[in-house]
């Protein structure tokens, strides 16, 4: 009798998830849940944004380079509510809703040492090929994490909501590297949920007026809406951005959103002399106008996921000085992950899509 609960009890720990397995190859697994260990916590998933590199792996099997070389749960926008505590956990307590930082870094290498903790050499983020075995992700039904990861949100807050943790961290690390926006003219070049969210970062960072493009009309409407204060459809009419790259351009600092070619131009063409142009898509190999960087002595700034800015995005989330709730335009069940990959790739009618994980 023993015996068989415990083969019933082996049998149960499993959880539904979604994995790639190669381009348009989308399949959902039950995967193993282990007993979470000193220092872990085992959480119920509750809502998981499906981010541009989740589309790269669906789409493609790849982001670039980066390639999928075994099937691979993806996520790593996700929130959700603390259902077991491992030993040695001393914040956290069941019930608990939290954000969940989908990075781990070593804590050891050069650059951790140095405080530079996103560029550490050996980080572990979740959903990600670049290691191998690679790191999987989050959407997954029960996810065993380190408890360190995990931020506490207040009681029902609004998962939704906190699943945007992830990205918005990034777009706080972007404006972080740009430098201070107080009073200054801004462009975000691209709209997507990245564009958008930079809108939300910049102006809670004090940027007088921010200026968007993209080729949506649905886009700059959302970026409208959420505090844009001049959109310009650059397909409709590249005329408008064009001439506000005369006499050496206009932005103080552009961010480049989109990671596309065109939009890359138009950024470059626009930032005023000593701007400061900050790259947050990435588009691979593209070429670029180095004479203009060069005569406008331009700062061309990468920037790369985030570090500290978690704790920041959820702290902007808790207090609603930040409200991305205009952004989701979907939440569609685990079990029709298919679909809602689908409609997320699908720019035309979708803005950020979660799935939700009951
Ligand atoms: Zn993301
Ligand atoms: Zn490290």
């Amino acid at each position: 009798m023993p015996q068989a609960e415990t083969a019933r009890e082996a049998r149960a720990r499993t959880t539904l998830a979604v994995m790639v397995h190669g381009a348009r190859d989308l399949r959902l697994a039950e995967i193993p849940v282990p007993v979470p260990g000193p220092g872990q916590v085992e959480i119920a998933i509750g809502a998981g944004g499906i981010c541009g590199s989740d589309l790269h792996y669906y789409l493609e099997g790849r982001i670039g380079a980066i390639v999928v070389r075994e099937p691979l749960v993806l996520g790593h926008e996700i929130a959700g509510t603390i259902t077991a505590i491992g030993p040695a956990v001393e914040a956290l307590k069941l019930g608990d809703r939290v954000a969940i930082n989908p990075g781990l870094a070593c804590g050891e290498c050069r650059y951790c040492r140095a405080g530079l903790r996103l560029h550490c050499l050996d980080m572990r983020f979740y959903g990600s090929a670049m290691r191998y075995p690679h790191v999987h992700g989050g959407f997954r039904k029960v996810l065993v994490a380190e408890a360190r990861q995990c931020v506490s949100l207040p009681a029902d807050f609004d998962l939704t909501k906190a699943a945007f943790a992830e990205p918005l961290a990034v777009c706080l690390h972007a404006v972080e590297r740009a430098g201070p926006l107080q009073g200054r003219n801004v462009l975000v070049t691209g709209c997507g949920p990245i564009g958008a969210l930079t809108i939300l970062a910049a102006r809670h960072a004090g940027a007088a007026r921010i200026t968007a493009t993209d080729v949506s009309a649905k886009a700059l409407a959302l970026a409208r809406r959420i505090g844009a204060d001049e959109t310009i459809d650059v397909a409709a009419a590249p005329e408008r951005l064009a001439a506000l790259a005369a006499n050496k351009g206009t932005f103080d600092v552009a961010f480049e959103c989109a990671g596309a070619a065109p939009a890359l131009r138009g950024a470059l063409e626009a930032t005023r002399a000593r701007g400061i142009l900050v790259l947050v898509g990435i588009g691979g190999e593209m070429q670029l106008a180095m004479s203009v960087a060069v005569a406008k002595e331009l700062d061309l700034r990468g920037t790369f996921r985030f570090d500290g800015e978690f704790d920041q995005a959820v702290a902007a989330l808790v207090s609603g000085r930040i409200d991305p709730a205009p952004l989701l335009t979907d939440v569609i069940p685990i079990e029709e992950a298919r679909r809602a990959f689908d409609l997320a790739a699908d720019k035309a009618r979708a803005m950020k899509v979660q799935l939700s994980f009951a």
